[in-house]
């Protein structure tokens, strides 16, 4: 474990924000988190913990010590007809899991493919796409409490996940560095078509495999979501609202053409439509233009070239005023904001 001092951010943030960190140091197993836990730097300083950088917006330089999670590992806990059991290193590549998982015989976590970040943090925000979220095969994670300075094992049920949330994002904030991920998924695959696209897709192919899956996945995220290493971004950026049945109901009388989902919370609504809907798909903002609603995709903010974190946060800020003027409705940012 090495800590280094004054390290530039911008290849460790996927909205390529260029600002430093006044310490930073990379964890590639357990002992090294207790040694980190107990080190000078760390007792002396404030920290954030990051893995791929792929849903936090560095708004400054940090004057603390950012902790980037490495630790790597697949073992297979069980395995049987069922189910398995995978545990996996809070460092490895999301995607390049699912991909693994998909491959080897076992399934669940297909339409989550090319999910940026690492496993680590996929239970930090309940990572969600097409109809799946990570909660619905996570068994336990295992980490470091920073508060206690322990090793705890959290089990499903004890992360309080919901949509795009969990403890993570509450009492455990910036407490607890998960090191390692149980995953128990299936041995014997049955795809979730509920999402329309891959529905329409796969309707006359009653055979449909997790490998087919994957790849339309892949292909319907790469026809609407900017690579990041080509346009800095961190997907969405803002939740999709949840709002009660009745103010749905007095929106719809004054807006017929907005449509929401019911669902055990309320009624929840496309942020993306809201910010259309008040004319700012492809907005341009800051000096240089760089910060921007990216045309294609309205819930997504983009770096196009050399925005600063502050421009990016500015921007939201004013995309949150405009669909409060208009809706009455108050967006909830999704991305981390790191000051
Ligand atoms: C193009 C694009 C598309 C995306 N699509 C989706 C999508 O479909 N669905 C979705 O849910 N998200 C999506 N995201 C958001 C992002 O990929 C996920 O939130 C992902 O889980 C972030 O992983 P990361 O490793 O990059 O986390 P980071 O950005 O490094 O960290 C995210 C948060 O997790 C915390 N954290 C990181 N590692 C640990 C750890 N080991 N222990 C404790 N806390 C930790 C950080 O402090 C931070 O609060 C997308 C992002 C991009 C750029």
């Amino acid at each position: 474990m090495k800590i280094i001092e004054n390290v530039n951010l911008k290849k460790y943030n996927s909205f390529g924000i260029d600002v430093s960190a006044k310490y930073f140091v990379e964890i590639n197993n357990e002992n090294e988190i207790e040694a980190l836990a107990n080190s000078e730097v760390f007792l002396n300083n404030r920290h954030y913990v990051i893995s791929g950088g792929s849903n936090v917006l560095f708004l400054k330089d940090y004057s603390g010590l950012i902790i980037k999670i490495n630790i790597k590992s697949i073992k297979i806990l069980e395995d049987n007809d069922e189910f398995a059991m995978l545990s996996v290193g809070a460092g490895e590549n999301w995607h390049e899991f699912v991909e693994y998982c998909t491959n080897y015989g076992y399934y669940g976590l297909e339409n989550l493919a090319l999910i940026p970040g690492s496993v680590g943090s996929a239970p930090v925000q309940n990572i969600g796409a097409y109809s799946v979220e990570q909660k619905d095969y996570l068994h336990s994670l295992h980490g470091y409490n920073l508060a206690n300075h322990n090793f705890n094992v959290l089990y499903n049920a004890e992360c309080n996940f919901g949509y795009r949330d969990s403890i993570f994002k509450h009492i455990l904030k910036n407490k607890f560095i998960i090191t390692n991920v149980v995953y128990k998924l299936n041995k014997k695959f049955s795809p979730n078509l509920n999402y329309k696209e891959l529905k329409e897709k796969f309707s006359n192919r009653p055979n449909t495999t997790a490998n087919e899956v994957f790849d339309a996945i892949i292909e319907i995220r790469k026809s609407k979501l900017p690579d990041p290493n080509k346009i800095g971004n961190a997907g969405s950026f803002f939740k999709n609202p949840v709002i009660s049945n009745d103010k749905y109901l007095v929106l719809k009388e004054k807006f017929p053409e907005i449509s929401g989902y019911v669902g055990e919370d309320g009624v929840k609504l496309s942020a993306a439509f809201l910010i259309e809907k008040c004319g700012l798909k492809g907005m341009k903002y800051s000096m240089n233009n760089s910060a921007r609603v990216y045309e294609n995709h309205s819930l997504i903010l983009v770096n196009y070239n050399n925005a600063s974190g502050e421009d990016i946060y500015n921007l939201s800020v004013e995309v949150i005023n405009a669909v409060h003027d208009k809706f009455g409705i108050t967006l909830e940012r999704e991305v981390n904001i790191v000051r």
